[in-house]
């Protein structure tokens, strides 16, 4: 296998080995499954069963349950009594951090256990250490010691383990050699499953995590493309962006990182990590993976809890094969060699586009906000997509979140546009309007091709991703125009796709676009048809993020499908989601990012009141990075790239971290965040709010 995906044309799950989890198969083309983790108190025995059972009825197919300790894994036996005399038979996963004792503990109780290798046997602290080749062996053998009886448990009882790596909490000797990059993530796993394979033990399940889901989707496809080269086999990934948030901004941020695996084929398992009560996460998975459960088609069997080769995986095709080598866009992690020196890893590319007014090239990709179903569109129509307008001064105030272009079809505008905003129209309504600055015309290729008129510096184009042909025409129409470059440069390409793989189709239009090294901007339109708009946003977030998260993309456009008496269309929202998804992406960064972790028996205090607190009078800082995290034990590991940090230390106690350095230790919780507000102002990161 070249590369991480069997292909990126069309769908294909990634052939994995089968693990058991109790009665529960994963991996090996088993349907996706879904699960949680509860947030209780492991040691309040009800109250976590009630949390496991509300997130059994909501779906979910495995329950995670922290054992920061061996009291905690050796009261997993009264919970996992209960559920099961209750007629509850769903597989218990003990989450270890820090502690093999209570690991050992738990792996003879529960289904499976989930150790992090940047904490099982290492404790960080955070030093940057010169490592010698020989003392890095001399702790991979320390670590050899400290896991095998753990892998032998596990052998011995039947128990699955998962090797979850986080971003943000990998140990310091990884950090030392590799920095905290996906490279360093996939080593850090490596590391622990050559052990488990020189015992022999293979029921084993992997994930790497991040918060930032560019870093996650690396980590993953370098993990795939590492396991083959060195293994020749993969196991089973569990996905997940970790302290992804809550509400809009968390589902977006982990519909973009695991979708834009899923897509590909990767992924068994997922978990979408909310700051919201557990059982809130299975519909947002639900909605993820319903998406696939018509894709999903067995090629190969691997048989059960045994080591087996997968030879079957083929390269994609050469054409596809040599546009992504030019691009060097999946070239991260080429072998195991590049593993070892850190070699080989790229970050995102973006495509190489010109710009056509302010779309293209540099430029942030811009959000075409589709109003066209609106009868008559008026200024508090405008309101929805970030401009407001003040009938006393008659000037019109733009928000962070404002649309760039207004897609109206046949209607003209009959009051002053907001100086930034420009409309696109049919080509009949650009004809009559008397103003040809701000409105532009769209087309599709035959149009284009035989309109008399054009615009002088800016087109839409509408390109079928399912026909060749459109392509071929257009590129020979500009070459022989009679304007012949100027118009070219005048030109924005529109792609969309009704195709169910309309992220493959639409991705295989951009190789063919470089493969005729047509670098004409290119706006992504996405339209949603399911009747909620939960399902919508998961669609959104999934077609446009995972093009862009590859560095596809100079534009995106959402549209809702459904007739307007039926589902009205929410425009405030879907511009909302639009920006949600730049954000996600980090194409675009227009608005304050929370990273708060979703709580679990360790949580100080109240994660939920307290993230929409910070929100309340911090939302209106863009582009500053908080970390929101119940415990200090996990959490300065895992707030990865967070400007400043917000982290529970002892009841009612908070600790306040600039970066990865604490500033105010034991601040009371009553005033610890209008504390953090001080520190944010000392740090010259505050504005006021307008
Ligand atoms: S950071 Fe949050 S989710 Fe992680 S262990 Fe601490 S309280 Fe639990």
């Amino acid at each position: 296998m070249q590369f991480y995906a069997e292909s990126l044309t069309e769908y294909k799950r990634l052939a994995t080995l089968e693990v058991k989890v109790g009665d529960l198969l994963l991996g090996n083309f088993h349907p996706i499954r879904v699960q949680t983790m509860t947030t209780t108190d492991t040691m309040d025995t009800s109250g976590t069963v009630e949390q496991c059972i509300r997130c059994i009825q909501a779906g979910s197919e495995l329950i995670r349950i922290t054992a920061p300790s061996k009291n905690e894994a050796e009261n997993l036996l009264n919970i996992k009594n209960e559920l099961r005399k209750r007629g509850y038979t769903t597989p218990i996963v003990a989450d270890i951090h820090f502690t093999p004792n209570a690991a050992e503990i738990a792996a003879r109780i529960v289904e499976k256990v989930r150790i992090n290798p940047g904490n099982y046997v290492d404790k960080k602290k955070f030093e940057l250490l010169e490592y010698s080749d020989a003392e890095y062996v001399e702790e991979i053998e320390r670590i050899r010691h400290r896991f095998t009886p753990l892998v032998k448990i596990c052998k011995e009882y039947g128990t699955a383990m998962r090797i979850g790596t986080n971003h943000g909490s990998l140990s310091d000797r990884i950090m030392s050699r590799y920095g905290d990059t996906p490279i360093g993530m996939v080593e850090s796993a490596m590391e622990f499953l050559r052990i488990a394979e020189s015992e022999n033990y293979y029921n084993i399940v992997l994930s790497m995590k991040s918060s930032n889901p560019l870093v996650m989707v690396q980590a993953y496809r370098l993990l795939i493309q590492n396991m083959h080269a060195e293994l020749g086999h993969c196991y089973p990934l569990h996905l997940g962006v970790t302290e992804a948030g809550d509400g809009e901004d968390g589902r977006i941020k982990s519909a973009v990182g695991i979708g834009t695996l899923l897509e590909d084929g990767i992924g068994d398992t997922i978990r979408v990590s909310l700051t919201e009560d557990p059982e809130f996460e299975i519909p947002v998975c639900r909605n993820i993976v319903r998406r696939y459960s018509n894709l999903q088609i067995p090629r190969f069997r691997a048989s059960a809890n045994t080591k087996t080769r997968v030879n079957e995986i083929k390269s994609p095709s050469e054409n596809i094969e040599n546009s992504i080598k030019d691009e060097g866009k999946f070239k991260q992690a080429e072998t195991s060699k590049s593993l070892s020196t850190g070699e080989g890893f790229r970050e995102r590319s973006r495509r190489e586009s010109f710009e056509v007014n302010n779309i293209g090239n540099k430029h942030v990709p811009v959000v075409i906000a589709d109003l066209h179903k609106i009868k008559r569109i008026t200024t508090d129509d405008l309101e929805t997509i970030g401009y407001t307008y003040d009938v006393v001064t008659d000037k019109w105030n733009i928000s962070d979140l404002a649309a760039d272009y207004l897609f109206t079809a046949d209607q003209p505008i009959d009051f002053h546009l907001p100086g930034t905003l420009k409309v696109i129209c049919y080509y009949d309504t650009w004809l009559a309007s008397t103003d040809k600055e701000k409105y532009l015309p769209i087309f599709d290729v035959k149009g284009f091709a035989a309109s008399p008129v054009k615009h002088p510096n800016m087109n839409f184009v509408m390109l079928d991703c399912l026909n060749n042909n459109d392509v071929q025409e257009l590129e020979e129409y500009l070459k022989v125009s009679p304007i012949g470059g100027d118009l070219e440069k005048s030109v924005v390409l529109c792609l969309s796709s009704t195709n169910k793989n309309a992220v493959q189709s639409i991705r295989s239009m951009f190789f063919e676009l470089k493969e005729r090294e047509i670098k004409n901007p290119v706006v992504i339109i996405t339209d949603g048809s399911h009747e909620s708009m939960d399902e919508n946003l998961i669609h959104f977030a999934i077609e446009a993020g995972a093009l862009l998260l590859d560095g596809f993309g100079d534009g995106i456009c959402l549209g809702h499908r459904f007739a307007e008496k039926k589902v009205p269309t929410d425009h405030k929202l879907l511009n909302s989601i639009a920006f949600g998804i730049l954000q996600a992406t980090r194409t675009r960064i227009s608005k304050t990012e929370y990273i708060s972790c979703p709580s679990c028996g360790r949580t100080l205090f109240d994660l939920q009141d307290t993230t929409a607190r910070i929100r309340a009078v911090t939302n209106h800082l863009k582009g500053v990075k908080i970390a929101i995290m119940g415990c200090i034990v996990n959490g300065p590991g895992e707030m990865a790239d967070a400007d400043f940090g917000y982290v529970g230390s002892g009841p009612g106690k908070i600790t306040l971290y600039k970066g990865k350095e604490v500033v105010k230790r034991s601040v009371s919780e009553d005033v610890a965040v209008s504390e953090l507000i001080n520190l944010i102002k000392e740090n010259e990161a505050w504005v006021e709010p307008s």
